[in-house]
């Protein structure tokens, strides 16, 4: 299977851009996990499965043997810059198209076109909702004319973007209700959100921020009514993200309330809550699941995770992300313990005969860019 896997070309629906800068040891391990660089008590981030999938796996695209030492990595990395190791790492990927999420820019990182550029593939943005309001609000808009401004913003953006993507992970949590958010509560969230921010910028300059139940959830329903697909960040992300307000199980209400619009919502991560958000794939007709960021931090063990999976997600709502971020290395290692994950799921299941052949490669085809294709309508 593998082989077949090979020979398809991927959709990578949600990643966001990598750095330009050249990366010392310290700088290169502060992003190799949502852990950061090591802390005074030590414990390299290069001892993890996602450091050494990066030795084994992205080693020999930078002309070093499988395995190289931490070190040799790093200094072979600083030799070849920055540009050229980008160039590499995306080509290697083997992608058709990328989704890229522009909401987050800790520093300067490749735009989408650049990305699909040096990938060879078609790339499309993804709107994060949450600073399409903030946004607002720094431009002076007012807690009565916030509503309209957010969807004014919106709709010009729902031109080229593909999709939108909601934080709320990260910020009220996933316990989103199903009911449409009434005016008056718009205007009272936005509100608040408006006291906040004057009140921190008294203080120091802090930008404003949306971490309203009740406004992640009438942004929600912006998108919704604009029938963009909208993405949720689910389950294991960085420090930011409490992790016990990131369980899909939470999103139930208001999937239940999408359901009927038809428009695909798009859970991400979702490591260690994949089973369940297989199960919400299975049950509602428009979710859609992927494991991406925890397939290349599961590194090897990627394979038990596609496989669990895929043992409730039905083959037609599973998508492949890798939700790289900062190293390019990301795209390369999504791509190829997706693939080889998946191929040992497929094989596993024609050497049972629990499927065919046949099955299998349409399967693959499905989760590479198939399911993919249908959701965003291309
Ligand atoms: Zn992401």
């Amino acid at each position: 299977m593998l082989d077949v896997l090979e020979r398809m070309r991927l959709i990578d629906h949600h990643c966001h851009g990598v750095s330009r800068r050249d990366l010392d040891r310290a700088a290169f391990e502060g992003m190799l996990t949502e852990g950061g660089a090591p802390g005074p008590l030590g414990g390299s981030m290069f001892d993890t499965r996602a450091g050494l999938a990066v030795r084994r796996w992205c080693a020999p695209v930078l002309d070093l043997p499988p395995h190289a030492a931490p070190d040799d990595y790093v200094a072979r990395r600083a030799e070849l810059g920055a540009a050229e190791v980008n160039r590499r790492f995306l080509a290697a990927a083997g992608l058709e198209a990328l989704c890229v999420d522009t909401g987050y820019l800790p520093e300067p990182l490749l735009e989408p076109a650049e990305l699909g550029r040096l990938a060879g593939a078609r790339a499309h943005e993804i709107v994060r909702l949450e600073k399409v309001a903030e946004d607002a609000v720094a431009g002076g808009v007012g807690a009565g004319a916030f509503a309209s401004e957010v969807r004014a913003r919106l709709e010009v953006l729902a031109g080229t973007a593909a999709g939108a993507k909601s934080v709320a992970a990260y910020r009220a949590g996933l316990e989103l209700s199903g009911e449409r958010p009434t005016a008056a509560e718009v205007v009272a969230a936005a509100g608040r959100m408006l006291r906040e921010a004057d009140r921190a910028m008294a203080g120091r300059s802090a930008p404003p921020r949306v971490d309203d139940e009740a406004l992640h959830r009438f942004l929600v329903w912006c998108a919704v009514d604009l029938r963009l697909p909208v993405q949720f960040h689910v389950g294991y992300g960085d420090a930011d993200a409490d992790l016990r307000r990131g369980d899909p199980l939470l999103l139930t209400g208001l999937l239940r309330a999408l359901e009927p619009t038809g428009v695909p919502v798009l859970l991400l991560h979702n490591y260690p809550f994949h089973r369940q958000a297989g199960y919400l794939a299975q049950v509602f007709g428009n979710v859609f699941v992927d494991v991406g960021l925890a397939t290349h931090n599961l590194g090897h063990r990627s394979s038990a995770l596609i496989t669990e999976l895929l043992e409730l997600a039905p083959f037609g709502k599973v998508l492949y992300s890798s939700d790289a971020f900062g190293l390019a290395e990301f795209y390369h290692l999504g791509a190829l313990l997706f693939r080889r994950g998946l191929a040992v799921c497929l094989r596993e299941g024609i050497d049972t005969d629990a499927w065919t052949r046949a099955d299998a490669e349409r399967f693959a085809g499905l989760a590479a860019s198939g399911n993919a294709r249908r959701v965003y309508g291309w």
